[in-house]
């Protein structure tokens, strides 16, 4: 192996500008929650790949599955071509997920990441309504792509893209651009306007918890009257699962207990299982109206991630899987509520749901702080919001009850420092 020391990554900068300066140190190995750097630290993980290793790191029910296809000499890249690996997540997909929950949905393989899915679900409103906008919400992320972009309410990401505002409108979202009755009223005045004149929007798209935005939650009645809204104005709705979906909230998809029914769900990230690129649309099957090839990608033939996908549903068999995840979420809350009653002179609020919470600052880079001297700790954290005002904690689902305490005991005692 050849010797890779962090100073390569700075000298050469052989990299683009981007933020892996955040964890100074170069990473080799991983397990279920843990990291190791090449000098052989460890490090207890709380990012998981942003939402993309719900399973852990090399789950070793989904390595055993991936080495056997591997020997067996199993085919790696198919394109649209039908595939015993294909066909195998297709049914598994349908049986574990979408019958127990008596959806019916029609699935697409629309390339390897969560902004192909976003692509092709908001071309596909457009194509299925024959209109051009679509509403999104503030603070959202949904890709890096044109279109994607247009529908991510973050001017840095946005500024210098020349992103065709045009076609998006940004409305608030929740109650964190104001009161919930009022953001749906807003919302439904600026439907009745378009009806009376204007073109109504294709669709709305939504995260039901926003992952980059800030770990902002909707509530199961604001979003029960925004589907509603939909209902009634012939707008198609989009969930974005990408990184909320695959259980990071408790149930398989984030919506399933607000008891809405979108038109349109994406998920990535975590679908692949095993950290490989896989991204699926699914669709209410009277909205299949593609011409074969009408939107494709090289890479939605990744049989290696429907493999691993495949596999990592099996855990969905099991009841006990999401008790697990609510159980582990609880700890996580009650840390950040602990930090939060010992600085009552901090202003801060614990949020999120699930495996997915986060405590936000209202005054400066505190959240920064906290993921700095986690790192020192050995702890792997990451920020969110627009304004990185967030520490944000989202470890694998599989995480082990000790490691998770460990973690969170990191997390209070970089707390202490930071604000104590
Ligand atoms: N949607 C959401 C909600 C996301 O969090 C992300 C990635 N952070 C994306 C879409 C884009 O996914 P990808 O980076 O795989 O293109």
């Amino acid at each position: 192996k050849p010797s890779i020391k962090l100073e390569l990554f700075e000298k050469l900068e052989s990299e683009v500008r981007s933020y892996c300066r955040s964890f100074p140190t170069v990473f080799s190995k991983a397990k279920n929650a843990k990291m190791w750097d090449l000098d052989g630290k460890e490090y207890i993980d709380f990012f998981a790949g942003a939402g993309s290793l719900n399973y852990g790191h090399n789950n070793e029910r989904i390595k055993q599955k991936l080495v056997n296809y591997i020997m067996e000499d199993g085919i790696t890249h198919s394109l649209d071509m039908a595939t015993e690996a294909k066909g195998h997540l297709l049914n598994t997909f349908h049986e574990v997920i979408l019958k127990p929950r008596k959806m019916d949905y029609k699935v697409m393989f629309p390339g390897p990441t969560g902004t192909n899915s976003v692509e092709s679900a908001l071309k596909l409103a457009r194509k299925v309504t024959g209109r051009e906008t679509v509403l999104s919400f503030t603070n959202a992320f949904h890709g890096m792509t044109l279109g994607s972009l247009a529908v991510t309410g973050n001017k840095f990401k946005r500024q210098g893209a020349g992103v065709p505002l045009h076609h998006t409108v940004s409305m608030p979202f929740c109650r964190y651009h104001g009161d919930e009755a009022d953001t749906i009223a807003y919302i439904e005045k600026y439907l009745e306007d378009s009806g009376s004149g204007l073109s109504l929007p294709a669709a709305m798209i939504l995260e039901t918890v926003q992952g980059e935005g800030g770990v902002n939650v909707a509530s199961f009645s604001w979003m029960k009257k925004l589907s509603e809204l939909c209902k009634k104005y012939g707008i198609l709705l989009i969930v974005d699962d990408v990184q909320v979906g695959c259980g990071r909230t408790g149930p398989f998809f984030s919506f399933e207990e607000a008891g809405i029914e979108p038109d349109i769900i994406c998920l990535s990230k975590s679908i692949g299982g095993y950290g490989l690129p896989l991204a699926l649309t699914l669709l209410k099957p009277e909205l299949d109206i593609w011409e074969p090839g009408e939107h494709n990608g090289t890479f939605r033939g990744n049989n290696l991630g429907f493999i691993a996908a495949a596999e990592a549903l099996s855990y969905w068999e099991e009841a006990s899987f999401q008790k697990e995840i609510e159980k582990r979420g609880s700890l996580i809350e009650e840390t950040m509520n602990g930090i939060q009653q010992k600085y009552p002179n901090v202003a801060m609020e614990v949020r999120g749901k699930g495996m997915m919470m986060g405590i936000a600052f209202e005054e400066g880079d505190l959240a920064g702080e906290i993921c700095k001297a986690c790192f020192d700790r050995g702890l792997i954290m990451e920020t969110a919001g627009t304004d990185s005002e967030v520490a944000k904690v989202m470890p694998a689902l599989t995480i082990e009850i000790d490691v998770l305490k460990e973690g969170l005991a990191r997390l209070a005692d970089a707390a202490d420092q930071v604000l104590g």
